[in-house]
């Protein structure tokens, strides 16, 4: 018999269904009627070891959402990791909130106490709408979490740590595109300047690159401007002919109603899942000739830097390792070529590939 289940296909599972097709190791659904918590952590991969992601705190229109939310982003920290060389496996909690939850220290110590009750197979971190100050809290329960803050003995913000991780690849795709990785006097509109939009605008105006900012946060684009960035319309911001578009905001953005629009000829950012679909826009972009650096690549920074705080924090370690991101993004451009599948495509087979040579060399002891 295969190791595919008999509910495999049955769509009276839809849950193991989507267990199967992504491949899921364990997910946990977490409820606590004394303080509200409703939360999701989904275990993908543990191949290369513990599995680590931040913990989502997000209102979601439904329970399906919520799942396929933490499907979805604890399959990219596996191949984040895993790309990225670490000893580290993927995974990614969720909160379920509503608009009247509140995240009371008692609330996040009992996440923090099903955090440990996985006994370090799931390590936490702060992500979209959780705070250092929840970390804190967590960690009163459980030494399973990292990004802590820097007088607590963590690396702290590890923003600009990714945002030197897209600049990285943004200068491999220009070597590949141009022939040469100066980013002096290319043109990049940069979607989204919150934390790593923020860093990302500094090291752009400061290699002499034009830098055209949107952001919703009027707040978030004053700063941007201070640095030498000139805001445009979000309207524009898809259409605007630019060398590079930096998509720092949202997922999902590069779509069969995005891409026609492009006028550019990189991508390349920070956000997560930028790709709503990895075959079809993998290719739709391949196909109108922009090149395409895959995001779980080019934002590794962050992890890179929360690994290195669970190995012992030194930031100039976690800055060395990020560099190589340069290198790694140049490889998939090659493997994208030679095998005629799109960068994204071309990524995860690496990432892929990585697991599967791990586990061969695990099961011979
Ligand atoms: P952030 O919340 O600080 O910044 C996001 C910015 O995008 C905000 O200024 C927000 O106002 C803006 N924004 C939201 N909707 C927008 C829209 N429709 N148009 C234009 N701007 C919009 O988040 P961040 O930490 O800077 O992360 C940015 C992206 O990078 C996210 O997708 C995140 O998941 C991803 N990421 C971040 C890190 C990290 O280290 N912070 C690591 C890996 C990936």
């Amino acid at each position: 018999m295969s190791g595919i289940s008999s509910q495999a296909g049955n769509s009276n599972f839809p849950l193991f269904n989507s267990l199967t097709e992504f491949n899921h190791e364990q997910v946990v659904v977490c409820n606590d009627n004394s303080t509200g918590l409703k939360a999701i952590i989904a275990v993908h991969n543990t191949v290369l070891g513990p599995g680590l992601g931040g913990t989502r705190f997000w209102v979601y229109n439904n329970e399906q959402e919520a799942m396929n939310d933490a499907l979805r982003l604890s399959r990219g920290m596996t191949y984040k990791a895993s790309i990225s060389g670490l000893n580290l496996g993927g995974a990614k909690a969720v909160i379920v909130a509503d608009k009247n939850t509140k995240k009371t220290e008692a609330f996040m110590r009992k996440f923090g106490r099903f955090v440990e009750n996985l006994n370090g197979k799931y390590i936490t971190a702060e992500d979209v709408g959780t705070t250092t100050k929840d970390m804190e809290y967590i960690a009163m329960e459980t030494d399973h979490v990292v990004g802590m803050p820097e007088n607590m003995g963590g690396g702290g913000d590890p923003s600009p740590v990714t945002a030197y991780g897209v600049y990285m690849g943004m200068k491999a795709s220009a070597k590949k595109a141009y022939g040469s990785d100066s980013l002096a006097g290319k043109s990049v509109t940069v979607q989204g300047v919150g934390k790593v939009g923020y860093y990302l605008v500094e090291l752009l105006v400061k290699d002499g690159a034009k830098v055209f900012i949107t952001d919703i946060n009027e707040q978030n684009l004053k700063h941007s401007v201070a640095l030498g960035g000139e805001v445009i319309s979000p309207n524009d911001v898809y259409s605007k002919k630019v060398d590079i578009f930096a998509p720092c905001a949202l997922g999902a953005i590069l779509n069969s109603e995005t891409i026609p629009q492009l006028n550019c000829s990189i991508v390349c950012g920070s956000a997560n899942n930028q790709l709503k679909e990895d075959v079809l826009h993998g290719d739709m972009l391949r196909d109108k000739g922009v090149l395409y650096a895959p995001d779980f690549l080019v934002n590794a920074g962050g992890l890179i830097n929360v690994y290195s705080e669970y190995t012992g924090y030194v930031r100039e370690r976690a800055m060395a390792q990020t560099e190589h991101i340069y290198d790694l993004t140049l490889d998939i451009f090659h493997k994208s070529e030679e095998e005629k599948i799109n960068t994204q495509l071309a990524a995860t087979k690496i990432a892929e590939e990585r697991i599967h040579n791990v586990m061969l060399v695990k099961s011979t002891y």
